[in-house]
């Protein structure tokens, strides 16, 4: 199945759009006719140098305020109508997409647009063009797919066919069941959009807040699988109007875009498996079992700092490794792999970071089919084995230039073979896997992120929580898997002054600001780490009495609470405690949480105090290097 993007939904110069596009791994375009007059190639010119990207043009838009105009005006629109069948035959366009009219003056009737659309129909195909009707949800007369469709049915031309838009049916709450009634050769061309669930106007919603499918709520999927069911076999395009696309990066947008479309049409494909369209085939979305190793970069002094650290936390050197500057150190089931080596990709993230976790492993259900499910979604595979070296243990680059390896039942023995040390670690102060890992990015990465996450893995969204942060906003987005096993947070920053946004700064790009480690009893573990001198983050005494006052807590447990600096949140009667390490180099903390009776948040409404407490302990600009 062939797919597209509209040259829109990107940002840059035309040429900058076509290699991106190109690069990412589409079929074709939509050149939106903006994209064209602001180029100062001719048509041919712009026409050549698409198809010199490997492109084709799959579809001229828009052409607009066409059908049902009283007849002086609608004289003229099949005038211009004529002069841009010149234009799409010098770019080497054959379909055109008509879009419901807004004209203050065009009437209304079905028949008259049908008589309309014929007309132009036989226009267009004496010069072998094909004219596609789109209802936009908020045309002047037609507003529906249905309606479009009956008009399209009444022109009953070959060149004439319907131009369906998610957004248009799924804005306007439309049910995409009625698609499947639609002959699937009726149907020129299907574009795709997402949106997140706002209440606003329909237009500025559609102009300004479309996105990937699967970044936003509504059931793209559905509407997909009736379009193909119904026999659709043509080009599925991605149309996106959104104000932070048309900032990014564009091969971050398209490669964004193309991941999507192909994680959409393999859902497709599991739904749906006896439709006509060739579908692509890969792998399901693979199950995550638990983060196998977390990878720290460091050197030298702050190799000492980092280490003081993780023996304060509990955990002990179990291994070195064989061949390389690189130390194992576990807890229970968490590795914490730390690597010196000067040369490699972690001498790299060092020196461009400072300490900072360079590589991340994930327990799957299959490593080599994470790998074939990664590359049909367009991410690019890694040779490089950092801190493993013996083993082949697949890696996918994650965004940001940072590294996921991904192991199964087959690299079990990379432990003991590469570093002389047991599959489990030493009980140290009880902490025993690892909770969640929290990445600080900016804001306009975080679609980006989540995308990648949830098409690659099994894994589910939060709805986005704001977190208050004494000098700004930060939007906090987690994804787990179903039983919890490998949570992330995606903490985006608008503003360099919220902690997220000066540890992005002074760290250049560092993707992981915190993890957090379970225990079964917080406060045995919390005991146990006092007496081993782990110095918590302090929380304010105002903090206590504020819980005495919303919570049941007895006052002998919150006295301990008070003095183990733990702190508290429940839901529903599940209830979350957590504990802060102080930052250290640049930012970087640990937390500890116990999870009681499944609680699934993270305790968001602590955060600002967390926050709060972390600020205070910085000097004015940064971190303080403790
Ligand atoms: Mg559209
Ligand atoms: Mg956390």
């Amino acid at each position: 199945m062939k797919t597209a993007i509209a040259t829109v939904s990107i940002s840059g110069t035309l040429t900058e759009k076509l290699e991106a596009i190109a690069a990412a791994g589409f079929d074709g375009i939509e050149i939106f006719e903006q994209d064209f007059i602001t180029d100062i190639g001719s048509a041919r010119d712009v026409g050549n140098r698409i198809r010199d990207q490997g492109l084709e043009i799959s579809l001229f838009q828009p052409f607009r305020d066409f059908e049902g105009l009283p007849e002086e005006l609608r004289v003229k629109a099949f005038d211009r109508a004529e002069r841009k069948f010149d234009l799409m035959q010098d770019l080497g366009a054959d379909l055109v997409l008509v879009c419901s009219s807004v004209h203050p003056k065009a009437l209304g009737g079905i028949d008259r647009a049908a008589d309309d659309l014929r007309e132009l129909g036989e226009r267009a195909a004496a010069r072998g063009l094909r004219i596609g009707y789109e209802a936009l949800a908020w045309g002047r007369h037609v507003n529906d797919h249905r309606d479009a469709w009956e008009i399209v049915r009444r022109a009953d031309h070959d060149s004439v066919g319907i131009i369906l838009d998610s957004f248009h049916t799924l804005g306007r709450g439309l049910d995409p069941e009625s698609i499947r009634r639609i002959p699937g050769d009726k149907i020129f061309f299907v574009q795709m959009a997402d949106a997140p669930k706002i209440d606003m106007d329909l237009l500025y919603w559609s102009r300004h807040f479309r996105n990937m499918p699967g970044e936003g709520d509504l059931p793209v999927t559905d509407f997909m699988r009736a379009v193909l069911a119904a026999g659709y076999t043509g080009p599925v395009s991605l149309e996106i109007f959104n104000d932070q696309f048309r900032g990014g990066s564009p091969n971050t947008i398209a490669r964004d875009g193309y991941r999507s479309l192909m994680a959409l049409l393999d859902d497709v494909r599991r739904q749906e498996p006896d439709v006509p369209a060739p579908l692509p085939v890969m792998p399901a979305r693979q199950r995550i079992d638990g983060t196998s190793f977390i990878e720290f970069a460091t050197r030298g002094a702050d190799g000492d700092q980092l280490r003081a650290q993780l023996t304060a936390l509990g955990f002990a050197q179990t291994g070195k490794h064989m061949a390389k500057a690189v130390t194992l150190w576990q807890q229970g089931d968490i590795r914490i792999v730390v690597n010196e080596e000067e040369g490699d990709f972690a001498g790299t993230a060092y020196n461009m970071h400072g300490t900072s976790v360079c590589d991340v492993g994930l327990a799957v259900s299959s490593a080599s089919e994470t790998l074939e499910r990664a590359k049909a979604l367009g991410a690019r595979g890694f040779t490089q084995q950092p801190a493993l070296g013996q083993l082949d243990i697949p890696a996918i680059r994650g965004l940001g230039g940072s590294l996921l390896h991904v192991l199964d039942d087959s690299h079990a023995s990379v432990w003991t073979r590469e570093f002389g040390a047991e599959p489990k670690g030493p009980k140290g102060a009880g902490l025993q896997a690892v909770d969640h890992i929290a990445q600080t990015l900016t804001y306009d990465e975080m679609l980006s992120w989540s995308l990648f996450y949830g098409t690659l893995f099994d894994m589910e969204k939060s709805p986005m929580v704001d977190v208050i942060d004494p000098d700004g906003l930060v939007r906090s987005q987690a994804l787990s898997t179903p039983e919890g096993r490998f949570r992330i947070t995606l903490n985006g920053a608008e503003t360099h002054r919220t902690l997220a946004g000066a540890f992005l700064a002074d760290s250049f790009g560092a993707p992981v600001q915190h993890i957090a480690f379970t225990t079964e009893d917080i406060f045995a573990s919390a005991e146990a780490l006092a007496s081993a001198g782990f110095d918590p983050l302090p929380i304010p005494g105002n903090y206590y009495d504020d819980l005495a006052s919303r919570f049941d807590i007895p006052s002998e447990k919150l006295a301990r609470m008070k003095t183990l600096q733990i702190l508290y949140d429940a839901e529903d009667g599940q209830e979350f405690f957590q504990s802060y390490s102080r930052p250290f180099q640049g930012g970087i903390f640990f937390e500890i949480v116990q999870r009681a009776s499944g609680y699934r948040g993270y305790g968001a409404p602590n955060a600002p105090f967390r926050i709060a407490a972390q600020k205070r302990l910085a000097p004015a600009k940064g971190m303080p290097r403790i």
